[in-house]
């Protein structure tokens, strides 16, 4: 066993994380835990995990829950292609699979939403299978351990690292092992100021012996964020507010949402068009959400209505009370507006 891999498992045993819901679980609550940890920090899953199995305690009951239910689980975590897939591959696990969770990794790839370090990390954490993960924390601690140099998002670099996954990897203790990567990526071997120190590692460690840490891992090659705009046009009836369902894939895909448009222009000629009487309006304060590609300066428009219109334009819109839509399925962005909304009362 190579020397990292030893000193690791050694460290899990006495420093490691012992005590996260999702430990020493079936490869269900171990999927939902790797699929809720991507992107999102520790402390934030947390309570996201907790909700969700209390609702959905197993692959059949996640399957049978409707796309709703499980986005509006899913609200406030972003990314929400995660919570789409997680309900779509429980459906094919309940069909193809009799609803066990697949033991083999080339079946767990082959789902919604899985690629090869999260089947990985399932197969080692759930049956101690001998696989190797690479995950943002363990690309940044192999690119700092072993002087990896360039961007992980690059094909050549992540291979480098997926090699060096596969040979630090220890022949048995692999569950232990590969919690003790993640707990280091995230506790000790940090993006900013890691505490080497206390680090397991620190001996052999390449970024630590060439002063090269805050150089590695090698940031992504700075590209100018494109800045877009949007109007959301938060039509109000007293205390409901019209939300419409946007469409399966892209951004914010399956949630509920405002009416948008590309400018208040745009939001003006729907209004009349849609049989409603143009009334002034007030604008709400300008905020910009960022996404990983581009930001999005969003200008919500209220409009408060004397009757609810007869008709709307899309199929899939519904009035919601604001508090009731606070329960719904919305991105974090819909919940500020609404929140503000809740602050500022109609006068
Ligand atoms: Fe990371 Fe420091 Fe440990 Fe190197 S010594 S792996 S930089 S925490």
């Amino acid at each position: 066993m190579s020397s990292f891999a030893q000193q690791l498992i050694r460290w899990q045993k006495q420093h490691g994380r012992h005590d996260l819901p999702w430990q020493a679980q079936d490869a269900y609550r171990v999927w939902l835990s790797e699929i809720m940890l991507q992107q999102t920090q520790v402390a934030t899953v947390i309570p996201y995990y907790q909700r969700f199995v209390a609702s959905f305690p197993d692959i059949a009951s996640l399957a049978a829950a409707t796309e709703d239910q499980v986005l509006a689980h899913w609200s406030g975590l972003g990314y929400y292609a995660r919570g789409r897939n997680l309900h779509k591959a429980a459906q094919i696990i309940v069909e193809k699979h009799r609803g066990e969770f697949p033991r083999a990794f080339e079946q767990i790839i082959e789902l919604p939403g899985i690629g090869r370090s999260t089947a990985a990390a399932v197969c080692a954490l759930a049956w101690h299978e001998r696989r190797a993960i690479l995950d943002g924390n363990v690309k940044r601690v192999l690119a700092r351990y072993c002087g990896i140099e360039g961007w992980a998002g690059e094909k050549k670099v992540e291979e480098k690292l997926w090699q060096q996954a596969e040979a630090l990897l220890p022949s048995q203790d692999v569950a232990t092992y590969t919690q003790a990567l993640m707990d280091m990526g995230s506790s000790v071997c940090t993006r900013s100021r890691p505490k080497c120190a206390l680090c397991p590692v620190q001996a052999d460690c390449v970024a630590l012996r060439t002063e090269r840490i805050a150089e590695l891992p090698s940031p992504r090659p700075r590209k100018a964020v494109p800045e877009r705009y949007a109007v959301f046009l938060l039509l109000m009836h007293g205390n409901d507010i019209l939300l419409e369902k946007r469409p399966g894939s892209g951004i914010w895909g399956g949630l509920w949402c405002p009416p948008q448009f590309e400018d208040e222009g745009a939001a003006r000629d729907w209004f009349v068009r849609n049989g409603m009487e143009a009334n002034e309006g007030d604008r709400l304060d300008t905020f910009t959400h960022t996404f990983t590609h581009f930001k999005l300066h969003i200008t919500p428009l209220r409009i408060r209505l004397e009757r609810k219109p007869l008709r709307v334009e899309q199929a899939g819109s519904v009035w919601l009370d604001v508090e009731e839509a606070l329960g719904a399925a919305i991105p974090t962005p819909v919940r500020k507006i609404l929140e503000q909304l809740q602050t500022v009362r109609p006068e």
